[in-house]
């Protein structure tokens, strides 16, 4: 049974060997190819490089982006559009150098531009793209330095559209310009009334806080007569939310974009580009729903609705077919990315052992308590419950008024366990699971501690609690027998995952193998190369992790096309504002303080400052 639902999620990219690894699967001229992820990870562990890691495959980011033209291309030509597309990345939503690097390279056959949100975002846009053909989306509140730069790339010839967020960057953009001597490439944001569903439903309706209002546009489109500019208004931008689950959502939202773009053409405005900004959802879950972390719809059918819907309406209208414009940045780096790490301990909540009677002058409520545990039964499995929780508690205040022991209160803390184990195991079996026992089985679950922090790596899931699909990388052939959650290593408690899609639905624990000694345990958590890196933070200073980027080739082989060492304890530091450089001559001054004092011998202190050093130097997540 695919217990990970990996083939819904997976589509088509990951999925389960039969030995029982998972591996991922690339496009490579028309052939698939696949590799087992563990064999990815004993290339590493060869190379030094320590878990935890994300580990990208270039081919898939690729294959993305190829895919997505494709879709778009096919559908634009089965509905005889007659105009193209062209896609553009938010750089935001993945800044890494090298994967804005290779969405340039891999880009560029379908001239796929850069959306930029700010003046850094800006700067990564110019010196990336390789050639005129691809668009710059200027997103954002521009200043006066921002619009500049933006001028300054049209005059080389670059497709710089500043789209307008808000009415007061007009008169920034008409004063440079005119100062400057050079003509902007205009777009307006809008704010549309088609809500979506999903997380990011606000940034969609009334009141959104992006995008401009009807009149807001009406008074943009007015400046610009005024000042006898109204031929550089030439897109229309619309962004309807992230990950929006829901195609009809993505039809209506842009059958009104286009009745507004009807609207500019008829006060004489040239447009020519119209925008659906991002939204184009992934199957996080693999539920093929309209559920938050799903989508009803295929990439092909999106392409088809938006091309079809917008050759509708704007036929009717005899309005010629704009050159369509997307800017998906989930759908185009999430499955490129995957989070590996080790798991460093269990805690399983397994009763110790029990006695198998308890001596003559034990104290009465412990003797109560140890009778429930031989009575249990599926008719009476709810009167031990609450007899064996009422004892627990009952020899728990005799300790606290001194009059158990701290042995006592061990006991009865196992005897309960063991109870409660006996009756987890019977309600599988009840057809009407009493309420305060539904999470019974959570409640016994074991903690894997896994060697990541969650607030570095998948800061989405602490903030707006997405779920990634989690699985081990190998191990797949053999019965998962533990049920668990999972721990970071930050001592946070809400440095957890506690929530998994799973092929019944939304579950509570993740069913995972028992560690074997002297061999790791490997999870993947999957399709995290979205959004999770530049958010992440600095908790308990674990830094960045390892980067790893592999490309596979034809025969199945693997290069490791880069790797990017994880923040030393030296890097995250430094970013808090430490000299590590005098923090080290701080304790050299400590240890001789020590050495004077006869606490530590001169070896001693040799020893312990390389101690720190190399502690400076290491990386600062759990290393073997
Ligand atoms: N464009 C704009 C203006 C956005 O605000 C966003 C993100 O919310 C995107 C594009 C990317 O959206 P997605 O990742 O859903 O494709």
């Amino acid at each position: 049974a695919d217990l990970y639902s990996v083939k819904q999620w997976g589509a088509g990219y990951f999925d389960l060997s039969d030995n029982g690894d998972a591996t991922v699967t690339v496009n490579i001229k028309g052939e698939k190819v696949s590799v087992a992820i563990i064999d990815i990870v004993k290339g590493m562990q060869e190379r030094g490089m320590e878990m935890p890691c994300i580990l990208r495959i270039e081919n898939l980011l690729d294959y993305r982006i190829q895919q997505l033209n494709e879709a778009f291309a096919n559908a634009i030509k089965d509905a005889d559009y007659q105009n193209h597309y062209r896609g553009v990345f938010p750089i935001k939503v993945n800044q890494q150098c090298h994967v804005v690097e290779e969405i340039a390279t891999f880009g560029q056959r379908y001239n796929h531009g850069l959306e930029a949100g700010s003046k850094a975002e800006l700067i990564i846009a110019l010196s990336q793209l390789k050639d005129n053909n691809s668009l710059i989306i200027c997103n954002g509140y521009k200043d006066a330095e921002f619009i500049e730069l933006g001028l300054y790339a049209r005059q080389m010839g670059v497709q710089c559209f500043f789209v307008l967020e808000t009415p007061a960057e007009l008169p920034v953009i008409l004063e440079r310009s005119a100062a400057l001597g050079i003509e902007p490439l205009i777009g307006v944001r809008l704010r549309l009334s088609t809500t979506v569903d999903g997380h990011w439903q606000e940034d969609s309706g009334d009141r959104s806080i992006f995008g401009l209002s009807t009149s807001a546009l009406l008074d943009v489109v007015d400046q610009l007569k005024a000042n006898d500019k109204l031929h550089c208004l030439q897109m229309l931008h619309t962004h309807l939310g992230s990950q929006i689950p829901n195609i009809r959502n993505v039809r209506t939202g842009v059958a009104e974009a286009c009745r507004f773009y009807a609207g500019l053409v008829s006060e004489g405005a040239p447009l020519g580009y119209l925008d659906l900004g991002g939204g184009l959802a992934v199957d996080y879950e693999g539920s093929s729903s309209n559920s938050t972390h799903s989508m009803n719809y295929q990439l092909d059918e999106y392409c088809v609705n938006i091309v079809e819907t917008v050759k509708e309406t704007l036929d009717a209208m005899a309005i010629d077919h704009p050159v369509l414009v997307s800017e998906s940045g989930r759908a185009t780096v999430a499955y490129s990315s995957m989070l590996l790490f080790n798991v460093l301990d269990v805690r399983d909540h397994k009763p110790g052992q029990l006695p198998d009677s308890l001596p003559e002058d034990t104290i009465e409520v412990l003797k109560n308590l140890f009778s429930v545990l031989n009575t249990v039964t599926p008719k009476n499995f709810q009167e031990c419950y609450n007899d064996s929780l009422y004892y627990r508690d009952e020899v728990r205040d005799l300790f606290h008024r001194g009059q158990a022991t701290l042995r006592e209160r061990a006991l009865a803390e196992n005897i309960n366990l063991a109870i409660l184990d006996k009756i987890a195991a019977i309600l599988p079996s009840i057809a009407r699971v009493p309420a305060e026992l539904e999470n019974l089985p959570e409640l016994l679950s074991d903690i894997y501690y896994g060697n990541f922090s969650l607030f570095q790596s998948l800061p989405d899931v602490w903030a707006i609690d997405q779920i990634f699909p989690i699985m081990p990388i190998h191990r797949l052939d053999e019965k998962p027998t533990r049920d668990a959650i999972i721990a970071d290593i930050t001592c946070d408690c809400d440095g957890k995952i506690d929530k998994f899609s799973s092929p019944a639905g939304y579950v509570n624990t993740l069913p995972l193998h028992p560690l074997k000694p002297d061999e790791e345990y490997y999870l993947g958590v999957f399709l995290v190369g979205a959004y999770q890196e530049t958010l992440g933070d600095l908790h308990n200073l674990f830094g960045d992790t390892n980067v790893v980027s592999v490309k596979i080739n034809a025969g199945g082989d693997f290069d490791f096309q880069r790797e990017f060492e994880g923040d030393s304890i030296s890097d995250v530091l430094s970013y808090v504002e430490y000299s590590p450089s005098t923090m080290l001559e701080q304790f050299r001054k400590k240890a001789e303080v020590a050495v004077r004092e006869g606490k530590i011998s001169v070896a001693m202190r040799k020893q312990m400052l390389k101690a720190f050093r190399d502690s400076l130097q290491g990386y600062t997540y759990f290393e073997r």
